[in-house]
């Protein structure tokens, strides 16, 4: 087992990930999470005309030389309409989004006006305001000029830039199949919650906790997961699951069984079937960590040996699965978003490898340590906001700066 730093074990995870290539088209309504294959940019300006931000009258400032002027109101003009050039000396009662009329340069909102009937029975209005040229106006493209670029290709699109592309027309947007990954577990002791109660199950079982944590993150990353189960504990029934999962999945994803000397099926499954190298990388949680290939009739599937231990799996998944399937997916990968913050707490025995620590962020705006630190603990991970990424033997001391991770940049 080759011993490998975080940052050559991501070097290496990144540099076998292989983009994929096939690309279609679905509507913007449904691209949520998927990653755009192609920039996109407007064709038109956001918005498309000058427009009012405000509910109140449209005027031209020079016939406002002095609060409490007078003026007829010409033209009414709701959103979704267009009125006429406005002759001097009117206003036009205009509601936010409606267009500006030819002529007016400044919106009075409604609070500063009075409406009133003239003598003739028509409508006036008082302006108690000297209105300044452009005031409470929204300027074409003021938001996106037309032929503006508005996405990249590698972006992952949120709900606000699906929102984006709408605003400008786009009805359907190319994006990269999603990535089919194979996820199964490995480990005699582990049992389906719902397949046996709790009040029953028999001594040296668990439940079969990494399953679901997998399953979780791999839908949140836009994942189809197929789940594989158990593993049955027999080498030709291993080969050809392997075997069969690869021929229609990009990913091949397990939990358990990559520890030292363990004998295991799926290690020499893989090894029959492909190629596997197991690394032994020196962070905390999570040393053990498989990765290699599965040759399947349409040629090679990747596969991940995560370890058993549910917090070395998360913690593993978060920093190395997730770049790697960032990248398979034809998605940008970036660091994770790290911030500076203060610790709450002491760690005066640090670990002589790298180590991701579960803490939680305070009210004080300092971060919190969960108590139990151990890889069995998933409470850890379920309590945490996000992970101290805690360099080989620093000690920590209360007040110390310290980089911190938040979930929301792991997560997704
Ligand atoms: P292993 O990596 O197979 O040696 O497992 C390390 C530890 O993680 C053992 O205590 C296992 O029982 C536990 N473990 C392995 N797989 C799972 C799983 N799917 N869910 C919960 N715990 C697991
Ligand atoms: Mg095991």
């Amino acid at each position: 087992m080759s011993l490998l730093s975080f940052d050559q074990a991501l070097q290496q995870l990144q540099a076998g990930a292989r983009p994929l290539e096939d690309i279609e088209s679905v509507a913007t309504f449904d691209a949520l999470g998927r990653v755009l294959a192609a920039a996109q940019s407007s064709t038109i300006a956001v918005p498309p005309l000058d427009n009012s931000s405000m509910d109140g009258y449209a005027l031209r400032c020079a016939d406002v030389a002095a609060s409490a002027t007078r003026l007829a109101v010409a033209q009414r003009i709701p959103a979704g309409s267009v009125g006429h050039s406005l002759a001097p000396g009117t206003a036009a009662r205009i509601f936010t989004g409606a267009p500006i009329p030819a002529g007016a340069d400044a919106v009075v909102m409604q609070e500063m006006c009075a409406p009133e009937t003239g003598e003739d029975g028509k409508p006036q209005v008082v302006i108690n305001h000297l209105p300044k040229k452009g005031e409470w106006i929204r300027l074409t493209g003021e938001d996106i000029q037309a032929g503006a670029a508005i996405l990249s290709a590698g972006e992952r699109l949120s709900p606000q830039q699906l929102g984006l592309a709408a605003s400008v027309g786009i009805a359907a947007l190319p994006v990269y199949r999603r990535l089919r990954v194979a996820l199964f577990s490995t480990g005699n002791e582990l049992m389906m919650p719902g397949e046996v109660a709790p009040s029953v199950l028999p001594p040296g079982a668990i439940y079969n906790s990494n399953r679901y944590l997998l399953r979780g993150l791999l839908q949140q990353l836009g994942c189809l997961v197929s789940d594989l189960g158990i593993i049955p504990d027999n080498l030709a029934l291993t080969r050809a699951a392997l075997r069969a999962a690869a021929a229609e999945h990009d990913l091949i994803l397990s939990s358990g069984g990559v520890s030292v000397g363990e004998e295991d099926h799926v290690k020499s499954a893989i090894q029959a079937e492909g190629e596997l190298a197991l690394w032994k990388i020196a962070i905390k949680p999570g040393k053990p960590l498989a990765f290699g290939h599965v040759r399947g009739k349409q040629g090679e599937t990747a596969f991940i040996g995560l370890p058993g231990n549910p917090v070395s799996s998360f913690v593993t998944f978060l920093m190395l699965v997730r770049p790697f399937i960032l990248k398979t997916q034809g998605a940008s990968v970036s660091a994770p978003l790290a911030l500076s913050l203060r610790a709450d707490f002491d760690l005066p025995q640090p670990d002589a490898r790298r180590e991701f620590l579960r803490v939680r962020r305070n009210h004080g705006g300092g971060l919190d340590l969960f108590p139990n630190q151990s890889s069995a603990v998933l409470t850890s991970a379920a309590w945490a906001d996000g992970l101290v990424d805690n360099p080989p033997g620093k000690a920590i001391h209360r007040g110390d700066p310290v980089n911190f991770l938040p979930f929301f940049g792991l997560l997704y």
